[in-house]
C-alpha cells in the first residue's frame, strides 16, 4: 500500500497538486493555514494511491512525501 503525507507547515496552497493525481486522491481541505488558505488532504479510503510520485514531484515546495511498499 501507498500513500502520502502533506507537510502543512510548507504547502503554501498553489492547488497544483490535485490534478496531477491520475487517481484524484488530493483534495482541497476545509482546513486553513495561519493565512487563511485552504489546505490539501490526501483521501484514499480505498487504496488507490500507485505511490507514482506525481504529486511530489509537482509540488514547487517540497511538501509531499511518498511511501511506496
Ligand atoms: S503518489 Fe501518485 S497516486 Fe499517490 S497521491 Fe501522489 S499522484 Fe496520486
Ligand atoms: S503542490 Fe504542494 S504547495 Fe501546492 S497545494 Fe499541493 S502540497 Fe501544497
Amino acid at each position: 500500500m501507498s500513500l502520502i503525507k502533506v507537510n502543512n507547515s510548507r504547502c503554501k496552497s498553489c492547488y497544483l497538486c490535485l490534478n496531477v493525481c491520475p487517481k484524484g486522491l488530493i483534495k482541497k481541505s476545509s482546513v486553513t493555514n495561519r493565512l487563511g488558505d485552504y489546505l490539501v488532504e490526501f483521501d484514499d479510503k480505498n487504496n488507490e494511491c500507485l505511490g507514482c510520485a506525481m504529486c511530489a514531484k509537482r509540488c514547487p515546495d517540497i511538501a509531499i512525501e511518498v511511501y511506496k511498499d
